[in-house]
């Protein structure tokens, strides 16, 4: 497998604001010595194939991490689809051609774990992709993702690019959406669990069953993945991110309430989706190449409560 050191590269990360492209931002500026790219939204808008190629051409990008994507919760894919499937695609499609046609060095596009079967063997390894139907509250995105993972293997097969996908497991963390509708669970339960402990209200609602399973990765943690294998991994088959810790959703809520101190009650609201009943990762690939995370479940959540509150007090939120 050849090896693409970052040293000295024109590096793009796409959607550097995002709680991925940001931890990566972060760690490019302490531990690679490049010359990172960003560009944001108000800029360059990636839904747009004209102004993105010019952008291109001024700015010569030579490896590029494309982060960049409309993200949200169980329920925001279930309640706008369509946004979800074709801001996703419009996004990957320019970001990918583009990168073809102006020759980039190496492209690396992030698929989705919720992109496989909703029935998938546990842990789901990368061959599960394309052998069931998808999880219907996250279809559209995933059917973007799916497409944008094949264009990537596609190039490589007919033109010989060096495009790879990832695919991580559930993230968390610094520069999550803490929404309380719109986010995923880990943030939206942080900001359900300090808003009714300083309300003092006495009831927390959360959704579905609790029963679901998932895994989950801290994002600093993730970062570092997809850096080691934009240098080390170069291949068709797109590869799994994970190797954090599987917990029911009613486990994770007791974690995080006991963290944050809140003492009233928790309900479950089951008219909400449950989802995929358990999402979880097959590492083996990339545990070969010598990666795991660092980060414990408890001290990534604790990180999180950390940011969130003093994000409110930054800003007064
Ligand atoms: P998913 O992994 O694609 O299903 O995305 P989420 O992170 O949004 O949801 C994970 C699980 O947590 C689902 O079973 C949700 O029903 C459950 N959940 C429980 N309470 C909440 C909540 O307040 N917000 C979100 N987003 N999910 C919740």
């Amino acid at each position: 497998m050849s090896k693409k050191s970052l040293h000295n590269k024109r590096v793009w990360v796409t959607g550097h604001r995002g709680m991925v492209g940001s931890a990566i931002c972060r760690q490019l500026a302490v531990n690679h010595d490049v010359n990172l790219l960003t560009v944001t939204h108000k800029e360059l808008d990636l839904t747009d194939l004209a102004a993105t190629q010019e952008w291109f051409e001024e700015n010569k990008p030579e490896i590029i991490i494309h982060c960049a994507a409309k993200v949200g919760g169980i329920e925001a894919n279930k309640n706008q689809p369509v946004e979800f499937l074709s801001e996703n695609l419009a996004i990957g499609l320019n970001v990918i051609h583009s990168a073809a046609k102006y020759n980039v060095e190496k492209l690396v596009n992030l698929g989705s774990s919720c992109f496989y079967p909703k029935v998938s063997a546990q842990p789901i390894s990368e061959t599960s992709l394309l052998t069931g139907s998808l999880e219907p509250t996250n279809e559209a995105y995933a059917l973007a993702k799916i497409t944008l993972t094949k264009l990537c293997s596609f190039y490589r097969a007919q033109y010989n690019k060096d495009f790879i996908t990832i695919v991580p497991t559930n993230l968390y963390g610094e520069g999550d959406n803490f929404d309380a509708n719109h986010g995923h669970v880990i943030s939206a339960l942080i900001t359900k669990f300090v808003e009714a402990k300083q309300d003092n209200t006495g009831k927390v609602e959360l959704w579905g069953t609790g029963k679901p399973l998932r895994e989950f990765i801290y994002v600093d943690d993730a970062a570092a993945g997809i850096l080691m294998l934009t240098e080390n991994y170069s291949s068709l088959e797109h590869i799994n991110l994970s190797g954090g810790e599987t917990v029911s959703i009613k486990e994770l809520a007791v974690v995080i309430q006991e963290l944050v101190g809140y003492q009233g009650e928790v309900v479950f609201d089951t008219s909400k989706p449950d989802g995929m009943m358990k999402k979880s990762l097959d590492n083996s690939a990339i545990a070969k190449l010598g990666w795991q995370p660092e980060t414990s479940l408890v001290n990534g959540l604790q990180l999180t409560l950390n940011y969130y509150q003093q994000r409110d007090e930054n800003y007064g939120i």
